[in-house]
């Protein structure tokens, strides 16, 4: 990782850098951030020669080598003063709340239309909904790029921010160009290297942020990381990390319930974690304490399955689904213990 003097380099400062790595079989990615811009070494940074010729350069602070197998996430980072942005809020400085229907129906338009309503209502920051649907049984549902036309009404109309799956990448061209402003990378695909590479290239430059979930294998805290590296090594550092459960192994909960893992992300990586308590356990009734559970470990916020009429959705909705009055409550009381735990 390159430290300039400077905020950014100017176009022939960074000339100069680059001709000094490729010397060296090395690679400069440029990680553009608010207000300055973070120079990472792409390659093997270990060579003296090339770490001492960039650090004798006059507007280059240091060379900081970080020995780690995701060293832009690494909590070490220079990355880990950057913050992501969603919904008006700056993810870390209070509880972030994204909530709306597991699948857009695009046959009953209104329905999602009305969610989104009452999930502003209730205080959320973002929507939620998807259009394409990872099903585990092919003859089910699989999702109808018409519904991201409804998906971006419901945005239009509320002002909120979405959030919906992609798995392919046509999926991904269609939501970068409805401009769809978090794309969301599901628990099946969260070991997708080639999906995760396409989406940190379509989101360089651009004003767009990741929700990353965590497979459902029971994959390491490092894996998780490191999945999330292969993104923002292309560009754009706003990759938010959401645990929602893995293999079920109490018979009754749908998976797992992992917000335990929050602590042991904050310890290594400065990236938000945002935890869907709604997959982890799979049930309406366990949602409140699972939310409760997730902001006590230290969440950054919630991503939420919530639907004015459970029963009529599709998708998990009908067994997960909270309703905007239980949406509301778990928002008041999640705020009322970050308040407690975390004083502010
Ligand atoms: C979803 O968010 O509706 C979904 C399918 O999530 P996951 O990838 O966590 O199963
Ligand atoms: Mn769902």
């Amino acid at each position: 990782m390159i430290i300039p003097n400077v905020n950014v380099l100017s176009d022939g400062q960074l000339k100069e850098v680059t001709d000094i790595l490729t010397a060296y079989g090395c690679k400069v990615m440029v990680i553009t951030g608010a207000e300055r811009c973070v120079y990472a070494i792409v390659g093997d940074e270990r060579n003296d020669d090339m770490v001492t010729k960039i650090e004798g350069l006059p507007y280059i602070n240091r060379v900081d080598r970080i020995q780690s197998p995701h060293k832009l996430m690494d909590i070490r980072s220079s990355l880990a003063t950057h913050r992501v942005k969603m919904g008006g809020i700056v993810l870390g400085t209070e509880p972030f709340f994204c909530a709306g229907p597991c699948t857009i129906d695009p046959k009953n338009p209104n329905l999602t239309i009305e969610t989104a309503h009452a999930v502003k209502e209730a205080g959320a920051h973002a929507l939620r909904g998807g259009v394409w649907k990872p099903r585990t049984n092919p003859y089910s549902y699989q999702g109808d790029a018409k519904a991201l036309l409804v998906l971006m009404e419901a945005s239009r109309q509320t002002g909120l921010p979405v959030d919906t799956e992609v798995m392919d990448e046509e999926h991904l061209r269609l939501a970068i160009e409805a401009g769809v402003h978090c794309i969301q990378v599901g628990a099946r695909n969260a070991l997708n290297y080639s999906l995760l590479r396409q989406i940190g290239e379509a989101i360089a430059g651009r004003d767009v942020c990741v929700l990353l979930k965590r497979g459902m294998h029971l994959g390491s805290v490092q894996e998780f990381i490191s999945a999330a590296e292969y993104i923002v090594q292309l560009g754009n550092p706003n990759v938010i990390l959401c645990p929602r459960g893995t293999q079920p192994t109490l018979d009754g909960y749908r998976n797992h319930p992992d917000e335990s893992i929050v602590p042991l992300l904050k310890e290594r990586t400065w990236a938000p974690v945002v935890v869907d308590p709604s997959h982890s356990v799979g049930k309406a009734a366990y949602v409140p304490a699972a939310s409760l559970a997730a902001i006590a470990y230290g969440a950054d916020g919630l991503c939420i399955e919530c639907n004015v009429h459970p029963g009529k959705g599709i998708g998990d909705d009908p067994k997960q689904a909270v309703t905007p009055e239980v949406l509301r409550r778990i928002i008041s009381q999640t705020r009322e213990l970050w308040r407690i735990t975390r004083g502010a």
